[in-house]
């Protein structure tokens, strides 16, 4: 094996690793986005009674317990 054989054979291996890298990228990047606004999307809110926790549309500022039937503010972490 000669010099310039070698020299290939490292970018090879140098070029494989880094679309291998990319894809990892990318592929975690489309999980995010697809898993990503759904958490966000709804208000989480916590009953005061029972400490029941559930969520509302983000547009409402007080949702109603579907456990007791309390009007709660939202929760937040
Ligand atoms: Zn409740």
């Amino acid at each position: 094996m000669n010099i310039s054989s070698m020299s290939e054979w490292i970018f090879v291996y140098v070029s494989v690793w880094l679309f291998a890298i990319l894809f990892c990228v990318i592929y975690s990047e489309i999980r995010r986005r697809r898993f990503e606004p759904k958490e966000t999307d709804d208000r989480v809110f916590r009953c005061s009674d029972c400490d029941f926790v559930y969520t509302d549309d983000p547009t409402v500022e007080r949702a109603r317990c579907p456990h007791c039937g309390c009007m709660n503010d939202t929760f937040t972490f």
